[in-house]
């Protein structure tokens, strides 16, 4: 018997003793070694014409034998000398993207183990006994190697018949490795990892009559076949088969690059959010698989955060199998690939919207939110690349627009109007809205908690800044109507501070802005009223408060009651104030800090 190399034995004793659940990835390691052993000959026959092979016989074959408790796995690829046996099977695979040295040097290797396998070795999570069988191409000679764990293992002469390599492993005599002797378990194992190796692989099915070989792959995966071979029929097949939903996606994207960095890549926009895309639980990420094998099923640092709902697969040969995770987030290959990915989606996304507006608003729908998360979370430095997704209501086209078509429709704006609340129709009833409209001006109307964040965040589209109506000073009037609201405002002045001391503003004025309402709120500062409701529905502590204006409708008759109550009744004066303040802020859809006492100066107005 001979005895491994120091590191292989210690890797081995990870894969006897080994806790991780994952095991199964035994097989898909056992087959990717079988296909690469295929692919060697089948190039050696491409460069050599004296070798006789039909590439139609390349299989990999698998045999279940439940007395014995065996698992074969057997290939017609290359094989083994009885030299090679030794050092490729003796010691730790040599392959340049592992280095088992640098991760021995943690204590928890059981991750690498479970993700990415370590090929052969593998094995032995499952498998008390593991035996070699091999004999090289052009040989006439075969050997075994043998092994039941770390004690070492053994190399004998053999009489295997044709080329190739069997594996025969000695199943673990326990219960929970029994599944690995069954068909239907296999097949799925098949499916889920090995679906796309190149070669056939068949299964050996025995029932009460006969003995067959069923071919379990696909073969060729879709990404990799030609566009124009594909109709649309498949790839939406494909994409409810692999992603379970049901609903047909909006759009796929089908991305081959040849050259310097090669990959398949075929992305999927759900027409829908799944259940669990707003909560913790979603998981992003893309298929990633390495020549046709899988190697990640949820690879996350292929796609950014608010491109997060696409679905997908990426292949790409340029990756090796046995790449660790942390390996695989500095990866050159892989940081490129998601580079070209990101702008694929963007692309496509762009056409949507252009070409097909009716998929493109429901995609906005599903996945608007996540896009100005996107602009808001990287607080704004996401901006460039994702602005012209964007979409608001206008309210004079009445419908969903983009900032462009904004821009395009009020070329004669200097700014982008906005305002906040809590639907669409109800922000067309706040008073400066309404009067903004009734000048025939646009407004986009925004309705969910995140627009105003995000605008603010961006501050300006195309070198024209936001501005909100409801808090901005937004300059409409003639010289001669500012020159009548300043002497008002002005000749005013003790009675528009009398009232503020009465309630919590910052100031107290009267505004030309409004058409028919009496009052409305405004603010001063970065926060406005929507953005103070919606922190203060936030979970902290902290309450904010924006800083307010009330304003009061100088052509309303209400103005003149004022004034006479400034003569005649301050103290009558101070309640009108408190009931004009509790009005603007129930427009604008805040509570009233004095219920009781606002109620009961109403009923004094009224009996009176
Ligand atoms: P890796 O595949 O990353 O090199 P493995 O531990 O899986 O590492 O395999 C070690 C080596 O053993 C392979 O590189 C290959 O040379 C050889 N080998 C494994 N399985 C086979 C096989 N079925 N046919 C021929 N050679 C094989």
């Amino acid at each position: 018997m001979k005895e491994f190399k120091a590191e292989s034995k210690r890797l081995m004793e990870l894969m006897i003793n080994s806790i991780y659940t994952n095991k199964e990835i035994f097989l898909r390691e056992i087959i990717s070694n079988a296909s690469d052993a295929i692919d060697k000959l089948h190039y050696q026959s491409l460069t050599d014409k004296k070798l006789k092979i039909n590439k139609d016989d390349f299989a990999i074959i698998i045999k279940i034998d439940k007395t014995n408790r065996t698992l074969t796995i057997s290939d017609n690829g290359i094989g083994m000398s009885k030299e090679e046996l030794e050092t490729n099977l003796g010691t730790i695979a040599k392959s340049g993207s592992f280095d088992f040295k640098e991760q021995n040097k943690k204590k928890e290797n059981i991750d690498i183990i479970g993700q990415f396998g370590v090929g052969f070795y593998s094995a032995f999570m499952v498998a008390s006994k593991v035996e070699v069988i091999s004999k090289a191409y052009g040989s006439k000679e075969s050997y075994s190697w043998v092994s039941s764990g770390i004690e070492g293992y053994v190399v004998k002469k053999n009489n295997k018949e044709n080329y190739g390599t069997d594996i025969i492993l000695t199943i673990k005599d326990k219960e929970e490795y029994n599944r690995y002797l069954e068909d239907y378990e296999l097949k799925s194992l098949i499916k889920k990892y090995s679906d796309y190796i190149t070669y056939p692989i068949k299964m050996e099915i025995v029932n009460d009559k006969e003995t067959k070989l069923e071919t379990i792959n696909s073969l060729v995966p879709l990404w990799r076949r030609n566009k124009k071979d594909i109709s649309e029929e498949e790839y939406n097949t494909f994409y409810s088969d692999k992603f379970f939903d049901y609903e047909q996606p909006l759009s796929h994207i089908h991305t081959k690059a040849e050259g310097k960095l090669e990959y398949n890549s075929l992305l999927y926009i759900p027409s829908h959010a799944s259940y669990d895309y707003y909560s913790k639980e979603y998981e992003k990420g893309l298929q990633l698989y390495s020549n046709g094998v899988l190697i990640m099923e949820k690879c996350a640092d292929l796609i950014p955060d608010y491109f997060s709902f696409v679905k997908g697969v990426v292949d790409s040969p340029d990756l090796s199998l046995n790449i660790s995770r942390e390996m695989l987030q500095q990866n050159r290959v892989l940081k490129t690939i998601a580079n070209n990915i990101e702008k694929h989606i963007k692309n496509a996304l762009m056409s949507m919207q252009d070409e097909r507006r009716e998929d493109y608003l429901k995609f906005w729908e599903a996945f608007g939110l996540q896009i100005k998360a996107g602009i808001y979370n990287s607080y704004g430095m996401n901006t460039e690349k994702l602005q012209d997704l964007l979409m608001f209501f206008s309210s004079k086209e009445d419908k969903l627009v983009t900032l462009k078509e904004y821009i395009d429709n009020n070329k004669e704006e200097k700014a982008i109007y906005y305002a906040c609340g809590s639907s669409t129709d109800q922000i067309k009833t706040l008073p400066q809205v309404e009067s903004m409209i009734s000048k025939d001006k646009d407004i986009l109307l925004c309705s969910n908690y995140l627009d105003e964040f995000v605008l603010k965040v961006m501050v300006k589209y195309e070198e024209k800044g936001f501005k909100n109506v409801c808090s901005d000073n937004i300059d409409l009037d003639t010289e001669e109507e500012k020159e009548e609201l300043k002497t008002l405002n002005d000749t005013s002045k003790d009675l528009l501070s009398l009232m503020k001391d009465e309630i919590d503003v910052q100031e107290v004025k009267f505004t030309s802005r409004l058409k028919n309402h009496p009052v409305c709120l405004s603010t001063v500062g970065e926060i406005s009223v929507e953005m103070e409701k919606v922190m203060n529905a936030m979970p902290t502590n902290e309450s904010i408060d924006a800083k307010k204006i009330l304003e009061i409708n100088f052509n309303h008759p209400i103005v003149q009651k004022l004034q006479n109550l400034y003569k005649k009744d301050k103290e009558e004066l101070k309640k009108y104030s408190k009931i004009l303040y509790a009005q603007a802020r129930l427009i604008e859809g805040l509570p009233i800090d004095n219920p009781t006492e606002i109620t009961n100066i109403i009923c004094d107005i009224l009996v009176k």
